[in-house]
């Protein structure tokens, strides 16, 4: 549903969410700022991965490995060599494709039998490498791009996804390095260190949260495909021959995590990979039914000793674990769960928007509203003295002064309430108080649920704990 997508792309800028890039200076491509509400958003999705992947599972660290790495990484990942997608240019329009995502739109528009035929020999091609052989599926097919009628291309060719730069002062000793396009790697090479200096037993896990970089060609699918984005990643350290017991534990875990905030259980699947990267024990991804589609949140991978042999092979260092149960010297298999906190993001804010009608008795009226997880919720408790005299307000401050050191609060005087109460809906407040003239006598305030519109009399000394109740749930 392409407009209920739009809607929420707007959505997301009216109400300080997301913001276009250098959007100033006309924008700058598949790059995002967050705003005052994005940012405390994504920043609580973050939390609750860290908490559930360190706090909560007593062999699992964390750390945070630098950006910037030594460039023979990169060939020892696979990434120098192989980190691409084939690409096609229409000459006509001077756009540039990636190949698998022309067809695949292609596709959508063909009847089912034709649609399936199409994509199953793309991935034939793809898995041969065969470029010539894309071209001429794209020729065969017709395919034309959005822009230019006329199905004029070059040549497919591989363009390498990972950026490039400088490091060093003079030209002489400068040297290219990459941005990292993924956060695994400096997990793999922190392997030894993590593990001796923890003292780690077998099996482990390493998890890290941090940036990452791809100079993707992309549609324009808004957070869901970045340059620079996020990812929240976890390596698991297991004995070799209990990698099949660790994938399926790990993807029931990740799924549960999912399901714990709440989010509609009927618009997730697993998608199992059809075709496996060579050292690949298994792989599958979690998909979400968003507003465009079923697509990629996460991906569980079982990846055998491959990324510790590699490393291995090319540092020169044992990436050996003795595993004192059975008296043995080993490499580590790893099963991995990789999530982008952006895509999640996206995730989480399709799943809560409604546009909800409240027209009542022939009266017209609707909201907007977020149904987002309290825990996730940028804001938690709105306080609103219902007028800006008779001492409200300073009640009104007193019960923020209370609250604000244990979650996010948000004081406003202004308008009528119920504007108020609206605009806390857009962004997702799930309580929000009101201090009238009744406070001053018995010590209550009205608390108003986000989700039901119901209202209660409580006390105002129970705000604070009815707050904190709902969002540890
Ligand atoms: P795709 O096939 O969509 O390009 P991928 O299979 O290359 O994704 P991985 O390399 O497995 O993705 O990355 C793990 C996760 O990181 C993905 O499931 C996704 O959530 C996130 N991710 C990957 N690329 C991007 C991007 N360009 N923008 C935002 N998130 C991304």
């Amino acid at each position: 549903d392409q407009n209920k997508f739009q809607a929420i792309i707007s959505h997301c800028k009216e109400y300080g969410f997301v913001f276009q890039s250098s959007e100033i200076y006309d924008g700058l491509s598949a790059v995002y700022d967050y705003g005052q509400n994005g940012a405390q958003l994504k920043k609580n999705i973050r939390d609750y991965w860290w908490k559930s992947m360190t706090q909560m599972h007593e062999n699992i660290v964390g750390i945070d490995s630098a950006i910037f790495m030594h460039p023979t990484i990169w060939k020892a990942s696979g990434h120098v060599d192989g980190f691409s997608d084939p690409m096609i240019d229409n000459k006509d329009s001077k756009k540039r494709y990636r190949v698998d995502h022309l067809i695949e739109a292609h596709a959508e528009t063909l009847p089912e039998g034709n649609r399936d035929e199409l994509i199953a020999k793309m991935n034939e091609l793809l898995a041969a490498d065969d470029l010539a052989g894309l071209k001429t599926l794209i020729e065969t097919y017709k395919i034309k791009c959005s822009v230019s009628n006329t199905a004029n291309w070059t040549e497919v060719r591989q363009f390498n996804l990972m950026f490039s730069t400088q490091v060093g002062s003079v030209a002489e000793d400068a040297s290219e390095i990459y941005l990292r396009p993924e956060t695994a790697q400096g997990i793999f090479v922190n392997f030894l260190n993590v593990q001796k200096t923890g003292r780690m037993k077998i099996p482990f896990g390493i998890a890290q949260v941090g940036k990452a970089f791809r100079n993707e060609i992309v549609a324009r699918q808004f957070i869901f495909r970045m340059r620079e984005f996020e990812q929240m990643e976890m390596q698991f350290f297991v004995r070799p021959g209990t990698q099949k017991e660790w994938f399926a534990y790990w993807k029931e875990e990740r799924l549960k995590w999912h399901k714990s905030l709440g989010i509609d259980p009927n618009k997730y699947r697993f998608h199992v990979h059809d075709k496996l990267a060579f050292y690949a024990d298994a792989a599958e991804d979690i998909e979400y039914e968003f507003p465009i589609g079923f697509k990629e949140v996460e991906g569980i991978h079982s990846r055998t000793d491959h990324d510790l042999s590699r490393h291995q092979e090319f540092s020169r260092k044992k990436m050996q674990y003795f595993d004192t149960e059975i008296n043995q010297n080993y490499i580590p298999y790893v099963i991995e769960t990789s999530i982008g906190l952006d895509r999640m993001f996206l995730l989480t804010i399709c799943d809560a928007y409604y546009e909800e009608d409240l027209t009542k008795d022939g009266k017209e009226d609707s909201r907007v509203v977020m149904k987002l997880p309290a825990k996730l919720a940028p804001v938690k408790l709105a306080i609103f003295p219902l007028t800006k005299k008779d001492g409200l307000p300073e009640l009104a401050k007193e019960l923020m002064d209370k609250c604000k050191p244990a979650f996010h609060c948000f004081y406003e005087e202004k308008d009528a309430i119920g504007k108020r109460y609206r605009r806390q809906d857009a962004i997702g407040t799930p309580f929000c108080v009101t201090i009238d003239h009744q406070t001053k006598e018995d010590n209550t305030v009205t608390i108003r649920y986000r989700d039901s519109m119901e209202q209660e009399r409580v006390p105002m000394d129970k705000v604070k704990e009815i707050v904190l109740n709902k969002i540890n749930e």
